[in-house]
């Protein structure tokens, strides 16, 4: 049995900055979209790193809101439904969120 604070990836102490940055799950999805968050060590420092080098700062904040979105989602389905979620299935779920949010808000595309 896991403890509440316990990681479902790797069993570290899992809190903000470990579920979305540095856990190795994490880590492995980022460099899957060939994004480098290694240098990032708080959540706001992701905001300003800019590491998709993308100017448009709505563009910006979209897919990187998408993109912890969907690891939060890929967090959740390990520990309720005890689900492996490759990184192309993580990958498609943003792509879709990202479509569906364009058609949302035509100003921020
Ligand atoms: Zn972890």
């Amino acid at each position: 049995m896991r403890a509440d604070d316990q990681c479902p990836f790797c069993s570290e102490r899992e809190d903000c900055l470990h579920l979305f940055i540095s856990c190795p799950r994490a880590r492995n999805f980022w460099a899957y979209l060939n994004l480098d968050v290694t240098s990032i060590s708080n959540m706001e420092q992701l905001w300003h790193e800019n590491p998709l080098q993308e100017p448009n700062q709505n563009i910006r904040t979209a897919i990187l809101t998408c993109v912890l979105w969907n690891i939060w989602k890929s967090r959740n389905a390990k520990i309720f439904r005890s689900q492996d979620e490759s990184n192309s299935q993580i990958s498609a779920r943003c792509r879709d969120d990202l479509l569906l949010w364009s058609h949302r808000s035509k100003t921020a595309f």
